[in-house]
C-alpha cells in the first residue's frame, strides 16, 4: 500500500452492506471452504497461497510502480500506451483478470476515469481487488451520466475545457490510469514516486498530489 494516503471521505460508499451482513457473508464462506476442503475438492495449502496472493502480492503498490517508470521514462510509457499487458508484465504483473489491460493518459487537456457499468470488473495484477465504492450501483450509474459532479464529489474540480473520458471496464478490457505527474517532483526518485500514486488515481477519480 502507498504509505501517502489522500483519500478524501469517500461519497460511494456503500452503507448497505453492514457489520452483519458483513459477518454473515464471512461465516458462509467458511462454510463453504471447510465443505470444499472435507470432499478433498481444494487442498489447505492452495487456498492459503490464494489468499496470500491478494493480501500480499496484488494491490495498488504494482499499479503505482507501472505509473512511476512510466513517468520516469518515456520509452517505457510509449510501451505502455501501445499494449499495456505486455508493459505491465515486464514489471513482473500479470494474470487474472489483467490479461487485457489497456493504460489511458491523464494529460491538462484530457481526464481519464474508469467504471464497471454491469458490475464490478477491475484490473486485479495492479490494483488488487476493487474498493466497494467502485462495485456500489450509485457509482456505476452516476459515473457515465455526470462524470463531473462525480469527481467533484470525490474532490476533483476539473477546468470546463478539460475533455472528461468514461471508460467502461467489461470481462475482455480491463483500465488503468496513468495520472498527471504533480509538479514539484522533479527531483524524487522513480521508487519515492511510486510512493505518492494511490488507487483512486489510477481509477480516475482523484489526482495525484505533491507530497
Ligand atoms: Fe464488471
Amino acid at each position: 500500500m502507498s504509505t501517502h494516503n489522500h483519500d478524501t471521505p469517500n461519497p460511494y460508499h456503500d452503507s448497505h452492506r453492514d457489520e452483519a451482513q458483513n459477518k454473515a457473508l464471512a461465516e458462509r464462506v467458511d462454510k463453504i471452504e471447510a465443505l470444499l476442503l472435507e470432499k478433498g475438492l481444494v487442498a489447505q495449502d492452495a487456498l492459503d497461497k490464494l489468499a496470500d496472493i491478494y493480501e500480499n502480492d496484488l494491490g495498488p503498490m504494482n499499479g503505482a510502480k507501472v505509473v512511476a517508470r512510466a513517468w520516469v521514462d518515456d520509452e517505457y510509457k510509449k510501451r505502455l500506451l501501445e499494449d499495456a499487458t505486455s508493459a505491465i508484465a515486464e514489471l513482473g504483473f500479470s494474470g487474472l483478470q489483467g490479461e487485457h489491460m489497456v493504460a489511458v493518459e491523464n494529460t491538462p487537456e484530457v481526464h481519464n476515469v474508469v467504471v464497471c457499468t454491469l458490475c464490478s470488473c477491475y484490473p486485479w495484477p495492479v490494483l488488487g481487488l476493487p474498493p466497494s465504492w467502485y462495485k456500489s450501483f450509485a457509482y456505476r450509474s452516476k459515473v457515465v451520466i455526470e462524470p463531473r459532479e462525480v469527481l467533484k464529489e470525490f474532490g476533483t474540480t476539473l477546468p470546463d475545457d478539460v475533455e472528461v473520458r468514461v471508460w467502461d471496464s467489461s470481462a475482455e478490457i480491463r483500465y488503468l490510469v496513468i495520472p498527471e505527474r504533480p509538479e514539484g517532483t522533479e527531483n524524487l526518485s522513480e521508487t519515492e514516486l511510486a510512493d505518492i500514486v494511490n488507487r483512486d488515481s489510477m481509477i480516475g477519480v482523484t489526482k495525484v498530489a505533491a507530497p
